[in-house]
């Protein structure tokens, strides 16, 4: 036991990823009407992120950027649909349907995607690769 915690952090620092990896375009834009007006924040997750590096103390950099330009949420706001997914099974969803799900590429994050008729399978916005796929 006594990693308990750390596990519970890291975990929180992939949801944080997920929604950097899934709403970065929308985070880009709160940061560039923010005051701040650039991208820094969301780039050194990303980089730090593309490293392998610890991305928990950039993505609380960006959280509280994203707060002081007046998202009380802060990058939290982006991660509803990570935590309302928790677990990669959300209620509803048969098991006995042969599932397919798309996750991070490299493993970094918690996205993933359900396959969607007419949709393209999106790309990692850390890796640049495509969504991998899995079956559940
Ligand atoms: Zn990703």
């Amino acid at each position: 036991m006594g990693d308990g915690r750390e596990e519970a952090a890291s975990s929180d620092a992939a949801e944080r990823l997920a929604a950097v990896c899934t709403h970065l375009e929308a985070i880009r834009e709160d940061l560039r009407g923010g005051p701040g007006g650039d991208e820094g924040p969301v780039e050194d997750v990303l980089t730090t992120a593309r490293n392998g590096g610890d991305v928990a103390s950039t993505l609380a950099v960006l959280h509280a950027v994203l707060q002081a330009d007046g998202d009380p949420q802060g990058l939290d706001g982006y991660t509803d649909h990570a935590s309302a997914t928790r677990g990669l099974r959300p209620a509803g969803i048969s098991s006995a349907r042969a599932e397919l799900v798309y996750l991070c590429p490299a493993g970094r994050c918690a996205r993933h995607w359900w396959p969607q008729a007419a949709a393209s399978v999106p790309h990692c916005a850390i890796s640049g690769s495509m969504l991998r796929r899995e079956r559940l």
